[in-house]
């Protein structure tokens, strides 16, 4: 199933939070005094622990989702039973019946303290012994979305490799049909780190080590996790799936690296309205679905109370949060399909300044490529050189600026020719989109026959960047050779290939999203 065809809930912000965390807490009275609040701080999930043995009330599920809130099920078992499949299918297909679209089972399953017994070398394959028939029982049923069981944060068995390891038992025992509808659970806690520290994943930071983060050097132990995740599961399962997360945030007195604050009533309410406002602007990758702040509340004795939201009889503990999350402008998550108007260019003179997309893109068209190419190739260069500072616009490449006018992101000069203008004007906001994201459109002089696999050169493998034959009739390769070849899109152009038709080539799996002007005649085209 495509990542957009997942159930969210309507008017879905993707802001979200953890329920109470002990399965007693359902009684009207509870919900009735909570709900207000979760819909007024913009709230469209909610994960909610059920025990194995019966649902939580249906009055609770019924009333959330009645507020556009979707509840993500989070059964609580241990490892020391025979689970009853029959007994499962029940649970979850009433669950279904209700509504619910969600459910995980277990929970950091890499941590030493969730097992009586402990088998740290065969440990995925035996956590694999107990979750793949579970997957398999959600799987059948109808509407419910199986999540892979979050892993702790690094762990007592590091969780990537856990993951690693895990996801290959899927592979290995010929249940690869999962993949075709399953989330995977996540725990992207910020801690007192920046939100965007470890972007980029394994690949932009191979200096990474299980435990071991030397000065200088940033790895998955943060909000943007999730993309070493992906990282791990694109090779798995040869696509993205969603990632459905079951707890993050950060936790007031969080100083876990020395070099940032430690975190504060006040820095703890600006990076929660932060992560709201990244989820709500499409900041974070269409395949990351959810936040699940840590935790909407919990009573005096428990040892998450320093962590809660509010006390259980609905009074502010963390005020200033709740009040900056109540003020924040609330606004449906879009598929990020949409090229932006304009974008911050870091220009020459080590300036930024604010520029008109499509100017911008004549600006490259003209440099990138050059006036006198065939029309088509233009056009499919001016789509390429627009989707590459779009998708630069929600993860700049240098801080306050989406990129460069140099050879380090798209060279770019003020002045212009008509027909490169004329490939943008005919190509008006066109983007190249992959599972609903805009994507960093690549492209090169020329290969020598055959374009590369994007891990081939760089570390991360992009799921559309893949290697193709190539028409350029070279020999040697100039560029990196990832994305679209230049020369071959000219010589596919000449051979009448429309623009869509070289993106399409060049980028694979990807859709055009945009009004493009269909080509002229053959012969009218010189
Ligand atoms: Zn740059
Ligand atoms: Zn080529």
């Amino acid at each position: 199933m495509e990542i957009a065809k997942y159930p969210r809930p309507p008017r879905d912000t993707g802001v979200g939070f953890h329920w109470i965390p002990d399965e007693q807490h359902y009684g009207k009275s509870v919900l009735d005094a909570f709900l207000p609040e979760l819909i007024a701080m913009g709230t469209s999930w909610l994960v909610l622990p059920s025990p194995l043995d019966r649902p939580i009330p249906e009055y609770s599920v019924k009333s959330l989702l009645g507020a556009n809130i979707e509840p993500v099920i989070k059964i609580n078992t241990t490892y020391d039973c025979c689970l009853d499949q029959q007994h499962l299918r029940r649970l979850c297909e009433t669950y279904a019946h209700w509504g619910v679209h969600y459910i995980f089972i277990f929970d950091q399953p890499n941590l030493m303290r969730e097992w009586k017994q402990w088998n740290a070398l065969d440990l995925p394959d035996c956590f694999m012994d107990y979750l793949l028939p579970c997957l398999e029982t959600m799987f059948a049923i109808n509407d419910i979305v199986p999540v892979f069981t979050p892993l702790a944060p690094e762990g007592n068995y590091h969780d990537l490799e856990f993951l690693k390891r895990c996801l290959d038992v899927v592979n290995s025992k010929g249940k690869d049909y999962l993949y075709d509808k399953l989330a995977i659970g996540i725990h992207n806690y910020a801690a007192n780190k920046p939100l965007t520290w470890g972007k980029g994943g394994q690949a932009d930071w191979p200096c990474a080590q299980p435990y071991r983060c030397p000065p200088g050097c940033e790895n998955h132990c943060g909000f943007s996790m999730f993309e070493w995740y992906d990282e791990i599961v694109r090779e798995r399962a040869g696509h993205s799936l969603p990632f459905i997360c079951a707890g993050n945030g950060v936790l007031v007195g969080c100083r876990e690296h020395d070099y940032y604050p430690s975190i504060d009533e006040t820095l703890h309410a600006r990076r929660s309205l932060e992560m709201g406002q990244m989820l709500m602007r499409s900041q974070v990758p269409a395949y990351i679905f959810n936040n699940a702040f840590w935790v909407l509340s919990a009573e005096d004795r428990s040892d998450f109370a320093k962590h809660r939201w509010y006390t259980p009889d609905g009074k502010p503990a963390l005020p200033q949060s709740i009040a900056l999350l109540k003020g924040m402008p609330k606004q449906t998550r879009r598929p990020a399909t949409t090229a932006p108007k304009s974008l911050r260019v870091l220009i020459t003179d080590n300036k930024i300044v604010t520029m008109d997309l499509e100017e911008y893109s004549k600006g490259v068209v003209r440099q990138e490529m050059g006036p006198g190419k065939p029309l088509e190739a233009l056009k499919a260069q001016a789509i390429a050189a627009r989707s590459y500072a779009a998708a630069a616009v929600r993860r700049p490449r240098h801080g306050d600026a989406a990129v460069c006018t140099t050879t380090h992101c798209q060279v770019w000069s003020p002045r212009r020719y008509e027909d490169t203008n004329r490939a943008v004007d005919e190509t008006t906001g066109a983007v190249v989109t992959y599972d609903g994201d805009i994507v960093s459109t690549y492209y090169f002089g020329h290969c020598d026959g055959q374009t590369r696999n994007s891990e081939d050169v760089w570390r991360g493998a992009l799921p559309y960047c893949r290697s193709v034959p190539c028409i350029c009739g070279y020999k040697t390769m100039y560029g990196h050779g990832i994305g679209m070849c230049q020369r071959g899109a000219m010589a596919m152009a000449e051979q009448g290939a429309t623009c869509e038709e070289i993106i399409k080539y060049y980028y694979t799996g990807v859709t055009i999203v945009g009004n493009v002007a269909p080509p002229l005649p053959n012969k009218l085209q010189t």
